[in-house]
């Protein structure tokens, strides 16, 4: 059984009401694993909802953390908005709302094309309604419980100033320690780093719970029945194993069933964002893999195992490999270790799995073909040489425009040198042709011009020639890629001529032979 189903059928079970949350906190750059949360959690809810449960997904935003510090790649300036929440913080562009607003949006905005079908909360909203209010004023009351707990739990030493929420200061706007014995529902009074003395109503989005505290006090409020989070919280000690006996001693409440999952390692990465720190951002994953295919790689192994993100020749195998398991999916035969494969395949499709198979162009063929067109149209035209497009629909059509402006991204960032190609408008000024070579040219030109323009009669017509030439085989591709692409070695010979237009292939072979 695959492993979404296994807790779609466990949340089916055992909740009324299930709702699954997963989050992100937008202090900086967005990494790939927070893809792989979003995932998780899709795929648990869809799953929950292929067993006819009605059933949520939240998405939480940490909308309301401090700037933990100035990252490298913020201006000067934000220097001085460090230890505020980031709510509160301007957009380093001026475009967007505030600080949160500006590294969130993209990132939803790609969590919306992968088919994650959410509501956002922010969290600085909840704290500004007054949502947290009921367990931030547990939190003061119980608050010796609270440091026992943390102790048992971390083995760390138990410390009587432990401050389980901090007031934000209304004068410099930064987080500041309370004053304990000051509280009494809803104001608890602070004095500040700054010089300031002043009183946070608990009610309003005057302070926030810590980390260990907050996380339970979501539960409480949306009742979460699952939830995916990173293997550092579920470390033992860690803020999952504190976070259930805080929710069911301090809150009253019950932990969510946990779906703790690995990191997402990088290989092959791109020269991209080194003012970031990281060379690819989740954003970037976005942009170079195709969302099915995505969704894919997230779904296939088990949370608990580590996934390596290729950005390089990894993600034409990734795509390879899915359209593999399509096929399999609509022949309706697989073998028993593809199982799962196949069943994360149409997980993937999030409820929504094609009716018949898909076009398919093979992904090593597109990317060769977007480097021989300028725009869509061109793709169009290249495609249709060597396939039939009368059958494809409207959703090929948009599955295919989305694949093409991912190869292209991937093409300008990430890909390696050996499959990049242009077409050269003429033989390059450096290629000098031997007249072994210019023969060979001669040979093709008078074998082609009437030849069916396919890439199983081209490649046998080449072969057939060089075996002929003192050239050779090897001899006869390099000559071929030198006049076409200005260098020694390019795509698959036979489909590459074939994808491209016979008058311009036949015409540069006689230039060649000249
Ligand atoms: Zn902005
Ligand atoms: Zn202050």
């Amino acid at each position: 059984m695959h492993w979404a189903d296994v807790v779609a059928k466990e949340v089916a079970d055992t909740c009324d009401h299930p709702l699954i949350a997963t989050g992100i906190s937008p202090t900086g750059i967005i990494h790939v694993g927070s893809l792989r949360e979003a995932i998780t959690g899709e795929s648990v809810r869809s799953a929950v909802e292929g067993l006819g449960k009605e059933v949520r997904l939240i998405y939480l935003i940490d909308s309301f953390d401090p700037l933990r510090k100035r990252y490298d790649f913020l201006p000067e300036k934000f220097e001085e908005y460090v230890g505020m929440p980031i709510s509160r913080i301007p957009c380093p562009c001026g475009k967007h709302r505030n600080y949160a607003h500006h590294f969130v949006q993209p990132f939803l905005d790609a969590v919306d094309s992968l088919g994650v079908k959410c509501e956002i909360i922010w969290t600085h909203e909840l704290y500004e309604e007054g949502k947290f209010a009921e367990c931030i004023d547990k939190t003061f009351k119980k608050r010796d419980q609270i440091i026992q707990i943390l102790h048992e739990v971390t083995g760390k030493e138990a410390k009587d100033d432990y401050a389980p929420y901090n007031p934000v200061c209304e004068k410099c706007g930064r987080f500041t320690k309370p004053i304990f014995d000051t509280y009494e529902f809803p104001f608890v009074e602070y004095d500040c780093n700054c010089g300031h003395h002043g009183k946070a109503d608990i009610r309003k989005g005057d302070g926030k719970l810590t980390w260990r505290l907050e996380w339970p006090a979501k539960w409480m409020i949306f009742g979460t029945s699952a939830e995916p989070f990173g293997k550092d919280h579920a470390a033992a000690g860690g803020s999952y194993d504190s976070g259930k006996r805080l929710v069911s001693e301090i809150y009253g409440g019950k932990a969510p069933h946990p779906i703790p999952y690995e990191f997402v390692q990088l290989k092959g990465v791109g020269q991209m964002h080194k003012s970031l720190g990281c060379s690819v951002t989740g954003l970037d994953a976005i942009n170079m893999t195709p969302p099915e295919v995505l969704n894919y790689l997230f779904l296939r192994v088990n949370p608990s195992r580590a996934i390596d993100y290729d950005s390089g020749m990894g993600t034409l195998d990734m795509a390879d490999e899915y359209d593999r398991m399509e096929r399999l999916f609509f022949g309706g035969e697989w073998t028993d270790s593809e199982e799962n494969s196949v069943r994360a395949y149409e997980i993937a499709q999030h409820n929504h799995v094609p009716s018949k198979l898909p076009l398919q162009v093979p992904y090593r063929h597109l990317v060769n073909v977007v480097q021989m067109a300028s725009d869509f149209d061109g793709v169009m035209d290249i495609l249709s040489r060597t396939e039939d497009m009368s059958e494809a629909s409207s959703e090929d059509i948009d599955r295919l425009k989305r694949r093409v402006s991912c190869v292209r991204y991937w093409l300008n960032g990430f890909a390696p040198d050996q499959v990049k190609f242009s077409i050269q408008q003429s033989i390059p000024a450096d290629v000098e042709l031997t007249m072994n070579e210019k023969v060979f040219f001669q040979a093709l030109v008078t074998r082609m011009n009437d030849c069916p323009w396919d890439a199983e009669t081209i490649n046998t017509i080449i072969s057939e020639i060089a075996k002929e030439s003192p050239i050779g085989s090897k001899g006869a591709y390099k000559a071929l890629y030198k006049i076409l692409i200005g260098k020694t070695a390019g795509p698959r010979i036979g489909s590459f001529l074939a994808s491209m237009d016979k008058k311009f292939v036949i015409n540069r072979f006689i230039q060649a032979s000249q």
